[in-house]
């Protein structure tokens, strides 16, 4: 009966740890990151976009040039091109930024929380290259409720064709 119990417990175990092997390794498979030095970002974008991108900067509220935009098309991370959000779920939050109230699927935004300038916030970052977007906030409009505030700076615009 004891061996029974052992014998169970660990094909329970095996099948828990195949089970998130799995998952893992598929969302490593979808992604395949851009690494780069800072030397090499700093020579592929602006002054003003490595601030934001690789440093964590945020542009002034009301100047980026996605703020207001409203064209149909796909909105790509500046720094390695992973596609983000999907202009349909862009909106207006009054904030001063582009906001979305979904990223485009699950695998292409990376949260973490940030604690700095004496705030909780969470953080987002592209998952392909790992670069600062902005962050995310949980007052945004229905079905999430969430609203991704996102520097103009970190992004690039592809229009639907
Ligand atoms: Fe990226």
């Amino acid at each position: 009966m004891k061996k029974l119990l052992i014998i169970s417990l660990i094909i329970m175990t095996g099948i828990i740890i195949t089970g998130q092997t799995k998952k893992d390794s598929s969302k490593g498979f979808v992604m395949d990151k851009v690494v780069k030095s800072s030397e090499e970002w700093q020579t592929c974008l602006t002054p003003e976009e490595y601030q934001v991108l690789r440093e964590k900067g945020t542009e002034a509220a009301f100047t980026g040039k996605y703020y207001k935009y409203k064209e149909v098309g796909t909105y790509l991370c500046a720094a390695c091109g992973n596609e983000l959000f999907a202009s349909g779920t862009k909106y207006d939050s009054g904030s001063g930024w582009p906001a979305f109230f979904d990223a485009l699927d699950e695998t292409k935004v990376n949260t973490k929380r940030d604690i700095s300038y004496g705030m909780v916030r969470t953080e987002i970052t592209c998952a392909k290259c790992d670069s600062h977007l902005g962050h995310v906030f949980e007052d945004g409009p229905k079905p999430t409720g969430l609203r991704y505030c996102v520097n103009s700076l970190a992004l690039d615009f592809a229009p639907k064709k």
